[in-house]
């Protein structure tokens, strides 16, 4: 059995960066970026209105209201045929270019007709560069938009089209199988007979996955026979990542490291010191990493946030993969059995003198249902077995998005 800071780096040594590939910018939110993004355009591309309304000249309007006769007229997508002289303005629409000579834009709200066809007639005077964005005052052709290292946002995707990165360098994601085990597993779908429980594991897997921007492999319910384990272990062999639940305790069933084993899969451990995930394998083959975590559902999510996540995060390039973990007040007493660290669901808050966390109701690894109101699992020191009100413990943050 090892400590489970052990584990965890064992886990991310073995965790390495994929390599770079280019992206289509749509699928690059939550990659990270293998090299500087730069901008092959200024931002804005020319001089141009910020306003529908007329380009003028601002002393022309040094005592309102002044007549101007309109030269011409410039749409978006338009370039200027004539510059403004004094007495002239160009009726002007947001996003087109201003012409030469003017200075200023009016906005067609402080305007009405002149007496004459092309003649306007503007009530207020403006200040010189009002309603004008000047090139490149956000960002210059050449200017580095995003830098290398930091993960791509949906906030940032605007700028790297802008800036015409159609396709990103990014780290690859891993291709991630998972698999069930177990005769008494049956698909979420089907309503279990007697000594039969849903697979409640694959789909959290694969949502958790999908919040990392992975869609897993699905490869279904593995029975605990030799053959049927070989045949499903196999293939998830061919992924970057083979995570398996159920199957790997002591039990007579518990068939799969035997099977990992003999399909040439290195066991790097298979033991943590960890409440719950005890029985949990870490392993390798060739490309491929190999997860087998204990069945109970809890189990299953501690082991995958403490440890998978982690894995995965590395692989695609977070600079910081290891679990978001803050300290915390404990808000009420608590047990455990010492011995091996352990991870219980509850609530973390900020309160007006600092984080604070709340531990639910919680039978044990089983108890899927503790979860459901939980941000953060928190962690208890292996060598404590009570711990006070007003304790200083450490949490880790879960992902609570959509
Ligand atoms: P095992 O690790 O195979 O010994 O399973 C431990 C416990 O978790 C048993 O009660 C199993 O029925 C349960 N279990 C295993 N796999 C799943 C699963 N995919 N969904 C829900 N419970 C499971
Ligand atoms: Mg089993």
């Amino acid at each position: 059995m090892i400590p489970f800071d052990d584990a965890l780096k064992a886990v991310l040594a073995a965790a390495t960066r994929m390599e770079a590939v280019r992206h289509p910018l749509e699928d690059a939110v939550g990659l990270v970026l293998a090299e500087d993004a730069t901008s092959d355009v200024d931002m804005p591309p020319f001089r141009k209105s910020a306003m529908d309304g007329f380009a003028v000249i601002a002393a022309d309007l040094a005592t309102p209201p002044a007549t101007l006769s309109i030269v011409e007229e410039i749409p978006a997508g338009a370039v200027p045929t004539k510059a403004i002289e004094p007495g002239q303005c160009a009726r002007i629409m947001t996003g087109a270019p201003v012409p030469e000579g003017a200075d200023a834009v009016v906005r067609v709200e402080d305007t009405e007709p002149g007496a004459g066809p092309g003649d306007v007639i503007i009530r207020k005077a403006v200040a010189k560069d009002a309603n004008i964005c000047f090139r490149a005052e956000d960002v210059a052709r050449g200017d580095v938009v995003l830098r290398a290292g930091g993960v791509i946002r949906a906030l940032d995707v605007p700028t790297l089209a802008a800036c015409g990165c159609a396709e990103v360098p990014a780290f690859r994601r891993p291709t991630v199988a998972v698999l069930s085990t177990g005769n008494e597993v049956v698909p979420v779908g089907r309503v279990p007979r007697a000594g039969q429980i849903r697979d409640a594991n694959a789909p959290y897997l694969a949502a958790r996955l999908r919040q990392l921007g992975i869609e897993g492999r699905l490869l279904g319910i593995a029975r605990d026979t030799p053959a049927a384990l070989r045949r499903a272990l196999r293939e998830g062999l061919e992924s970057d990542v083979l995570v398996v639940s159920g199957g790997v305790s002591a039990g007579d069933f518990d068939l799969v490291p035997a099977v990992l084993g003999k399909l040439g899969v290195e066991v790097l451990f298979d033991s943590v010191a960890m409440q719950p995930g005890r029985p949990t394998l870490f392993g390798r083959r060739e490309g491929c990493l190999v997860f087998g975590l204990p069945g109970n559902p809890v189990s299953v999510l501690v082991a995958a946030e403490l440890l998978v996540v982690p894995a995965l995060k590395a692989m695609i390039g977070y600079a910081d993969p290891n679990p978001p973990r803050r300290r915390a007040r404990l808000l009420e007493a608590t047990r455990h059995r010492p011995g091996r660290v352990a991870h219980v669901p509850g609530v973390l808050s900020q309160m007006p003198d600092g984080w604070a966390v709340r531990p639910l109701p919680y039978h044990g690894s089983a108890h899927v249902h503790a979860l459901a109101g939980a941000n953060c699992l928190i962690r208890l020191p292996a060598e404590a077995a009570e711990l006070e009100a007003g304790a200083s413990l450490e949490v880790v943050e879960l992902d609570v998005r959509g």
